[in-house]
């Protein structure tokens, strides 16, 4: 899914008002998934030069960018870490790191039914296994259309669950951009949405 979709339904879960540490544990789990994808992009684009059509169409399905995105979207990395954390609870750092890992698996259980061609190997080093999934969050001849309106969906209820929890005006700010984001979501995937000959 988009990414700020993860990390408003982590966040929707997981967090608890006055609870600064947990909730930026909860935000950062939920956007570790991607952040190789975010890392990896701009350095291809600014410092290698890479074309963006070169980069999403080869680089990004060879070997080297396909393992980093293997190691940082496997499930049985974040459930060892998870179960770590839940034996470790009774310290900080125990109870810490079972929100981050869960805030990840969040991340994974929302990632791995929207994922076509592109699909993640979610279960290294167990297993190279895809799971193509017959829908997409954007290719539209894999139903985006009406996926992208049960993704803004969930976002609209989190943000609601968020701003219910949380007084701070940027936090309310941040939540009616998403606001914006969301509505239009659906529409600009039907109209704008790729059509990728897998
Ligand atoms: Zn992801």
């Amino acid at each position: 899914m988009n990414s700020p979709t993860h990390t408003l339904l982590a966040l929707a879960v997981l967090s608890k008002r006055g609870e600064k540490k947990r909730n930026w544990t909860v935000l950062l789990g939920s956007i570790i998934p991607d952040a190789a994808i975010y890392l990896w992009a701009p350095y291809q684009y600014f410092l290698n030069g890479v074309s963006g059509e070169q980069m999403w169409r080869e680089l990004y399905f060879a070997p080297p960018m396909q393992n980093l995105i293997a190691y940082f979207n496997s499930i049985p990395v974040y459930g060892a870490l998870a179960l770590l954390g839940y034996f470790m609870r009774a310290k900080g750092w125990g109870k810490l790191l079972l929100f981050f890992a869960l805030a990840a698996l969040i991340h994974m259980a929302t990632d791995l039914p929207v994922h076509n061609h592109d699909a993640y190997r979610h279960f290294w080093p167990f297993s190279d296994w895809r799971f193509i999934s017959p829908l997409s969050y954007y290719e539209t001849q894999h139903h985006a259309g009406w996926v992208s309106t049960i993704e803004a969906l969930i976002a609209l209820i989190s943000i609601i669950v968020l701003w219910r929890r949380f007084p701070k005006l940027w936090v309310k700010l941040t939540l009616a951009i998403l606001v914006v984001f969301y509505l239009s979501l659906p529409i600009i995937t039907r109209l704008a949405g790729v059509s990728i000959d897998s």
